[in-house]
C-alpha cells in the first residue's frame, strides 16, 4: 500500500489524539489494518520478492515517497495541521512498519524476520479472495487518499 495513504491516515490520527506516543502506536497498528485491505500492489510485491519486477517496485515506491513528502510539505507549510507535532508522530508510526521492512530487505537482519512475516501475513491475508489489479488498486487507494485529504482540510476550514 502507498506510503502516501499510510501517512494520510497517520496525519488523521495525529489530529484526533493529543498524545504523540499514542499517535505513534495507533499509526503503527493502523498500518496493518490498512494493509489488510486489498489494494492492488500484491502482485508487484510478489514480483519484487521473486526478483522479476525490482525496477518497477522501486520506481513506484520512489514516486510514492516523493508524493508523500510534497503533500506533507504543502499541508505543513500552510499550517493546515492543528497539532503538527502529534501529526508528525502519527505519520512516523504509520510508515514505520514499511521502514522496518525496508531495513530487513537491505540488511536481512534476523531480528526482523518475524516482523517481516507478520507484515506480509496482513498484507496478503485477503489477497486470494479479493484480487485487485494494480490499476483498480490505484483507484481505490487514490480515492481514499483524496477523501482523507478533504477530511483533513475540513478541520481547517470549519
Ligand atoms: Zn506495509
Amino acid at each position: 500500500m502507498f506510503l502516501t495513504l499510510h501517512a494520510a491516515v497517520g496525519a488523521l490520527i495525529g489530529e484526533e489524539v493529543s498524545s504523540p506516543t499514542l499517535a505513534f502506536v495507533l499509526g503503527f497498528i493502523f498500518h496493518f489494518v490498512l494493509d489488510l485491505i486489498p489494494h492492488g500492489d500484491e502482485d508487484l510485491v510478489k514480483g519484487y520478492q521473486d526478483g522479476a519486477r525490482i525496477k518497477r517496485m522501486v520506481s513506484v515506491a520512489t514516486v510514492d515517497a516523493i508524493v508523500m513528502a510534497i503533500l506533507f510539505f504543502i499541508f505543513y507549510s500552510q499550517d493546515f495541521f492543528f497539532q503538527p507535532k502529534v501529526v508528525i508522530w502519527g505519520i512516523t508510526g504509520s510508515i514505520f512498519p514499511d521502514f522496518l521492512i525496508g531495513v530487513h530487505e537491505i540488511t536481512k537482519i534476523k531480528i526482523l524476520d518475524k516482523f517481516h512475516d507478520l507484515h506480509y501475513f496482513a498484507h496478503n491475508f485477503f489477497f486470494e479472495r479479493f484480487h485487485l489489479s494494480f490499476t483498480k488498486g490505484l483507484i481505490v487507494q487514490l480515492s481514499i487518499i483524496i477523501a482523507i485529504g478533504f477530511f483533513l482540510l475540513s478541520y481547517f476550514f470549519v
